[in-house]
């Protein structure tokens, strides 16, 4: 993982008309289990990393940005259709899998725990949070017992 406070890290959309860079390591990396991710992605869970917004941004085309709630952007590649990011005003993410390689991040936590699917289940030993890492953790690990 990248952890000199002026590394760059590089990531893009499917097709490469949307392209990204920030410096810095991710200033949160997680799991999110919300709807509102969920349908945006079409996935099951999105795994997204939090980045440092004055560092941030678009070296090639921009997203297509759709308001999925007051106050919150949604960006995908308007060729390609690949979902980019999320912001508000507090935060801007990126989904972890746009990088030019993921296994540069670890995801750390889980949050929206409590709108995870009853048939997805992840077997790592990460705390799960209902709303956020602020909370205190509803669960660590998942809710079977995995062996
Ligand atoms: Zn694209
Ligand atoms: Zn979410």
């Amino acid at each position: 993982m990248n952890s000199a406070k002026d590394d760059v890290t590089t990531g893009r959309c499917m097709c490469g008309d949307v392209r990204y860079e920030f410096r810095g390591p991710p200033l949160e990396t997680g799991h999110c289990h919300c709807e509102s991710c969920r349908r945006h992605t079409s996935s099951s869970f999105v795994t997204y990393i939090v980045v440092d917004r004055t560092s941030f941004r678009y070296t090639s085309g921009k997203p297509v940005i759709y308001v999925s709630s007051p106050g919150v952007e949604r960006g995908h590649c308007g060729r390609c259709g690949a979902p980019i990011s999320y912001e508000n005003k507090s935060e801007l993410a990126v989904y972890a899998c746009t990088l030019d390689d993921p296994n540069e991040v670890a995801p750390t936590m889980h949050v929206r725990a409590d709108e995870q699917l009853p048939w997805i289940e992840i077997a790592d030993h990460l705390p799960r949070y209902e709303f956020g890492k602020r909370d205190t953790p509803v669960r660590v690990g998942p809710r079977l017992e995995v062996k």
